[in-house]
């Protein structure tokens, strides 16, 4: 079964342009159209006429008006920082038209940070009547841990995030790894035969809780996708710059960039 895969967002936590600075890609990013333009991270995927989306920033409202999103069937969370999960509010009108209440998965820590930021909608008595209908499902965080969602399989794959191990995620021959420092070995067993694998490249020099440039080549070198892509982007890094500076199965995603991979074999 084919799926497309869109970044909804390819940039970092401060997203580009970056307020309060003047630098080249900041200043090319206010340009219309600029691949230097960076939302916060988030991918949308379509398949079998559903919407799965990998979490929601602080830009998701405007993401979704840009492809037109009208539909979302289920939402994963990677982790809980505010760049990953500050957009939850504005699923609000997406989930009035859901059947039923929208599902979330994410890990204890990360449900533990929505269900704090977002109070009134988990409020069991005097709850918001128009709050989001959404219902958290915890998911866990022991190895092996995957969910079933309408026919694809999605395999969370564990990666260091400086001081935590937050969740990244396999379906089917792609993977989505934001925010990983590092990737624990025995994660790699998780990624091969890789079609597509999705990496944070946050700049050139090196971060306590992001991947740099060279780090990230070094990992696809050594995980071996057929095509690899970098994503969580800072204004260190131009677009078409440093495209023309890496090899030819190695690109940097930009907002609104769209893949085709196969998410599951088809059935007989
Ligand atoms: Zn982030
Ligand atoms: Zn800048
Ligand atoms: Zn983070």
């Amino acid at each position: 079964m084919q799926a497309t895969l869109t970044f909804l967002g390819s940039g970092t936590s401060m997203a580009v342009p970056t307020l309060g600075c003047t630098c080249a890609v900041c200043t090319d990013a206010h340009r219309p159209g600029s691949r230097n333009r960076r939302t916060r991270p988030s991918i949308l995927l379509a398949y079998n006429n559903r919407h799965v989306l990998i979490d929601t920033g602080q830009d998701f409202h405007h993401q979704a008006v840009r492809e037109n999103l009208q539909r979302l069937d289920a939402v994963l969370y990677t982790h809980g920082h505010a760049d990953h999960v500050l957009g939850m509010d504005d699923l609000r009108p997406l989930t009035f038209g859901h059947r039923g209440e929208l599902p979330l998965y994410a890990d204890d820590a990360t449900a533990e940070v929505i269900e704090r930021v977002f109070e009134y909608t988990f409020r069991k008595v005097d709850r918001y009547p128009t709050s989001a209908r959404v219902v958290l499902h915890r998911l866990p965080t022991a190895p092996d841990t995957f969910i079933d969602l309408f026919g694809g399989r999605f395999l969370r794959v564990p990666v260091t995030h400086g001081r935590d191990t937050i969740a990244g995620y396999r379906f089917g021959s792609a993977a989505y790894l934001t925010d990983m420092s590092d990737i624990p070995e025995e994660s790699l067993p998780l990624l091969e035969n890789l079609d597509i694998l999705i990496l944070d490249a946050l700049r050139r020099a090196p971060h306590p809780s992001h991947s740099h440039l060279d780090k990230s080549i070094e990992l696809v070198n050594k995980i071996k996708p057929k095509r690899a892509y970098f994503t969580h982007i800072s204004h260190d890094l131009d677009h078409d710059a440093t495209n023309a500076s890496l090899p030819d199965d190695i690109r940097l995603a930009h907002d609104g960039l769209q893949l085709t991979f196969e998410i599951a074999p088809e059935q007989n």
